[in-house]
């Protein structure tokens, strides 16, 4: 089913890691933000309806499953705004009674009262970015959160679970220098020893341009190691296996099948998702992409506009039609990431049935035979294709593989 993502775009401080749009002046803007949002929220109330029938056909009979506030931080509005926003979600689109509805927090906007606020509203579900658990880590990654004691964690997931949330998911990171690999089990064991169902945790990775990035250049922090983070993975498995969690996807983890994230699920499917607020993406689950305008000043502009309802959108939302080749890529990339794989009936229904699709076909199944060759990927049961230990640990790698020559991928490799 279909889902929703609200793009909250203010942080009180840039991780030097960050490549998500976001902004610092969140004083100047939240109040001409909040009012755009709400206007978007209007202009586009019918997107679900408008999808191709199938899909418009689910939403009509059970609505949304899944809404996710994220950002950005979205736990720095102000409680007003918050309401505000999730008033007028309710009022114009379908959400089920039974939807996940997840905010995305900060450990330090997290106190009793905004919890029950949060709850309230009708939060189901917690994303606590907590990232590390030491103060080394946090400071290498450029967070403003300090280090979080055991006692202080203990006692926001006992708030959390007060408040009403049975569905708590912490965020965490791994595979810079400062952080050791005993340290890293350790914190992992300190996590898991509290009533959390669901874990993401993410290696870190320097995006080009980011601060990380000219620290590293300049000598300030130590650069990333891929056979560190790779170590630092496989430990990550160990640990989250031993401790009963069910690895589902390559960087996330569930107590059971009842905590998976949903939100997440639905884009690993392929699944329309309609994305509000400024950079936010929405997918038709066909063809169509969209990308709203991505600078906070030009989003409020656009919206504050009293333009016809067609003209506004277009000026909004960037549309974008995915050839096959471009399909194909977002296919492979969202499913081979899911350890369940790709299921090779499905390849063949959605990409390879038109004659014209004859040397996708070929190359597709060319690749395959070489990289089980290497022992990155295997045919399980003679119907889906999945990563092998190995594979999970170059998964970009593979996916590439499937796109570019090999005498480039050659030397992207020898590069990493
Ligand atoms: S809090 Fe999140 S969105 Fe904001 S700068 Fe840090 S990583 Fe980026």
């Amino acid at each position: 089913m279909a889902s929703l993502y609200v793009h909250i775009p203010f942080c009180r401080k840039a991780c030097s890691y960050c490549d998500f749009y976001f902004s610092l002046n969140r004083d100047k803007y939240e109040n001409s933000f909040t009012q755009a949002l709400l206007q978007e929220i209007l202009l586009v109330k019918d997107f679900f309806k408008d999808l191709p029938h199938q899909e418009a056909k689910k939403y009509a009979e059970h609505g949304l499953r899944s809404v996710y506030v994220g950002g950005g931080t979205p736990s720095i509005l102000e409680s007003e705004n918050l309401k505000r926003i999730m008033a007028a979600l309710f009022r114009n689109f379908k959400i089920s009674a039974h939807a996940e509805i997840s905010l995305e927090v900060n450990p330090e906007d997290s106190t009793a009262e905004k919890l029950l606020l949060w709850r309230s509203l009708g939060f189901t579900r917690l994303s606590l970015g907590l990232q590390a658990f030491s103060e080394q880590a946090l400071v290498y990654l450029g967070r403003r959160h300090g280090y979080l004691k055991p006692m202080a964690l203990n006692s926001l997931l006992k708030n959390a679970q007060r408040a009403g949330f049975k569905n708590i998911s912490v965020d965490l990171m791994y595979g810079f220098a400062s952080l050791e690999d005993a340290k890293w089990v350790e914190s992992l064991k300190q996590v898991l020893a509290f009533n959390i169902n669901h874990v993401s945790a993410y290696a870190l990775s320097v995006e080009p341009g980011s601060l990380l990035a000219r620290q590293i250049a300049h000598g300030r922090r130590a650069a990333v190691d891929e056979a560190h983070a790779s170590r630092q993975f496989l430990l990550l498995r160990k640990v989250l296996k031993q401790q009963g969690f069910l690895q589902y996807e390559i960087s996330n983890f569930s107590r059971n099948i009842n905590s998976f994230s949903r939100h997440n699920m639905s884009y690993w499917q392929g699944r329309p998702y309609l994305g509000l607020g400024p950079a936010a993406h929405s997918y038709d689950g066909a063809k169509k992409r969209f990308i709203n305008v991505s600078n906070i000043h030009n989003y409020a502009r656009v919206l504050s506009n009293q333009k016809k309802h067609s003209t506004e959108i277009k000026a909004l939302k960037q549309v974008e039609i995915l050839s096959t080749q471009e399909r194909f890529h977002d296919f492979l990339i969202t499913r081979l990431r899911n350890l369940n794989g790709i299921s090779l009936t499905e390849i063949e229904e959605l990409f390879f049935e038109n004659s014209g699709t004859k040397k996708l076909r070929k190359t597709f199944f060319k690749q395959v035979t070489l990289l089980e060759k290497e022992k990155l990927l295997y045919v399980y049961r003679g119907r889906r294709l999945r990563l092998t230990e190995k594979g999970l640990l170059f998964s970009d790698y593979i996916i590439r593989s499937f796109f570019i020559e090999k005498q480039d991928l050659v030397q992207q490799k020898t590069k990493n």
